[in-house]
Formats: C-alpha cells, structure tokens, sequence
C-alpha cells in the first residue's frame, strides 16, 4: 500500500500540481482548503504525511501544525511546511508549531517528490516512520 499525503493547500493551482506531482510517482494524495477541513481530514483519513501551507484563510498553518499535534491519534504524523516565506524566522516558527520540516514555494517540479521522499522513507511504498 502506497504512502497517503495529506495536503493542505488554498491555492487551487497548487494543489493541483502537488497532487498531480505526488500521484504521478505513486503516492496517493487527499487534500483540504484550509485548516480546519484539513484537520477533520486527518483524523478521517489517518494520512502517514501532512503537507501544511503557512498562508492559509483563516487559521494559519502555525495554528493548524499546533492543533494536528494535539491530538493523540495525529501527533505523530510528520507534518512539512510549505512556505513561500524565505526568512530564517519563519521557519523556525514552523518549527516551533510542530512541523518536522519545511520546502519552500514555488516548488520545483523536479526536484518536489524526492524532498517529499526523505520525510517518509524511501518511496511511495516505504513504510512510514514509527
Ligand atoms: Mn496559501
């Protein structure tokens, strides 16, 4: 059974190219527009990674990354920002709020699978991380 990502993403373009992108390499991919749908996602769908837009409407990506860890059932999923945020600082705050790594936007389509990748094991069929 392939690895399932959870994307949380409000950029419709995104989402398609994340989507199209993870699918392509036998991933199997389910997504959300914002937070809290994203959140009733994850405890629905149990995804084995979280990939977390920053700059969500409403609640941010920090406050989503925060309520994912809080619950006993989702804390140890790893969760990896995507920000287009450049500054040292941001990350560290993604950090803070518990995600376990970030990418940057734009991604770039060639190498965005295999950053992906390491978060999870090996590949699309890798086991996922205790
Ligand atoms: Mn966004």
């Amino acid at each position: 059974m392939s690895a399932k990502i959870l994307l949380i993403e409000d950029n419709e373009q995104n989402r398609y190219l994340v989507t199209y992108l993870l699918e392509h390499a036998g991933y199997r991919v389910i997504h959300a527009p914002d937070g809290p749908r994203g959140i009733a996602l994850a405890q629905r769908g149990q995804p084995d990674l979280v990939l977390l837009d920053i700059q969500l409407p409403g609640m941010d990506g920090y406050a989503v990354a925060k309520a994912l860890r809080a619950e006993e059932l989702l804390k140890a999923i790893p969760i990896i920002a995507v920000t287009s945020h450049a500054m040292a600082g941001d990350r560290e705050k993604a950090l803070a709020a518990g995600c376990d790594g970030y990418l940057e936007k734009p991604i770039d389509p060639d190498t965005f699978v295999a950053q992906v990748a390491r978060f999870l094991g090996s590949g699309p069929g890798a086991e996922p991380r205790p």
